[in-house]
């Protein structure tokens, strides 16, 4: 039997607590711990895109940034084709910047405003210490590749004279003017105009498929990670509720977290209702989750162990759920 293949990343077990409070209150004891990131495990295969979503403050943010080592781990480990990213220093984490890339959520703030197009495009390069005279074809090249028309028109204008769309594709073409082998798309589209973001949304794919990248789309939108990724990361302050391919989940929800994700989704038909969000609104203070089960007191299937355990990821089917119902 031949062995499965080994996933590109790896992530066992792993924490991002930190601290909050003044130096004044830990003093006297009073501050708290924020566990953003609680003991998360999961694996990404070559060519996977993954879609980490989760209503604001779930932790999702906190661990794409634990993926690209924009923050340290507190806990666990994180592999990138086996290598632990606790270890990357110097040079070898030059070449994993390279590799591994974030494509912002917000556009405007992605960029300097004070550097042209050709600019935004040619630090990268320049840092990866690819020649100048081959930078202007590579930059060329990376504007065709989200496709802006011709590309020569928007080098020398700056960031303000473009439109959010535009200025989105920008950002996309300096994420991979590298060719990263894995890229971290955070709420790409969620300060976009509803008109623009389609065709934003259809270059990204496009791009993915092109290039075989591994992708992680982070969303609070059920229906965008749906169009984007074959597979589905429910997070919920900071743990995973539910992993499994997209349509299975859509199709048919197991935990109640995700119930309630999916039946928040608004249908597109004016004489169809949805049912509103049937767990009220807004997670507890992270710096006081309930014992046991952490989605407890929004659940409404809780019951008495879930005050006492906190339940396990396990296999059900087709994915993987973390509650005491599978
Ligand atoms: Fe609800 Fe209990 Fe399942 Fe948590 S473990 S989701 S509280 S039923």
């Amino acid at each position: 039997m031949s062995k499965p293949p080994k996933p590109l990343v790896s992530v066992k077990d792993a924490q991002l607590h930190y601290r909050v409070g003044s130096a004044f209150s830990a003093m006297r004891g009073h501050s708290s711990v924020v566990k953003a990131v609680d003991g998360v495990t999961f694996e990404i295969q070559k060519g996977e895109s993954v879609g980490l979503l989760g209503e604001s403050g779930c932790g999702k943010t906190s661990m794409g940034r634990l993926l690209l080592k924009l923050e340290e781990a507190t806990g666990g480990e994180i592999q990138f084709a086996g290598d632990a990213l606790s270890g990357l220093k110097g040079p070898a984490l030059k070449r994993y910047r390279a590799k591994a890339q974030l494509i912002f959520q917000n556009p405007f703030e992605a960029v300097n405003p004070r550097f042209t197009i050709r600019a935004t495009l040619a630090e990268p390069l320049e840092n990866a210490g690819i020649p100048a005279a081959e930078r202007e074809g590579r930059i060329i090249e990376a504007l065709e590749l989200v496709r802006l028309p011709q590309p020569q028109q928007y080098l020398d204008r700056y960031p303000h004279q473009l439109s959010g769309g535009q200025l989105q594709r920008v950002v996309m073409a300096r994420a991979l003017i590298l060719q990263p082998d894995f890229v971290v798309a955070d709420e790409p589209v969620s300060m976009l105009d509803v008109s623009v973001r389609a065709g934003v949304l259809n270059v990204f794919r496009d791009v993915r498929d092109r290039l075989n990248l591994t992708a992680i789309y982070i969303s609070h939108d059920l229906a965008l990670v749906r169009y984007v990724c074959e597979r589905t990361i429910v997070m919920y302050l900071g743990r995973i509720m539910e992993d499994g391919p997209t349509e299975d989940i859509v199709r048919e929800p197991l935990h109640p977290y995700t119930k309630a994700l999916v039946a928040a989704v608004p249908v597109p038909h004016p004489d169809q209702s949805h049912d509103p969000l049937p767990i009220g609104r807004g997670a507890p203070d992270p710096r006081n989750p309930p014992s046991g089960c952490v989605f407890r007191d929004r659940c409404p299937l809780a019951f008495d162990r879930c005050a006492k355990e906190a339940p396990a990821l396990r296999p059900a089917g087709s994915r993987k759920v973390a509650c005491h119902l599978f």
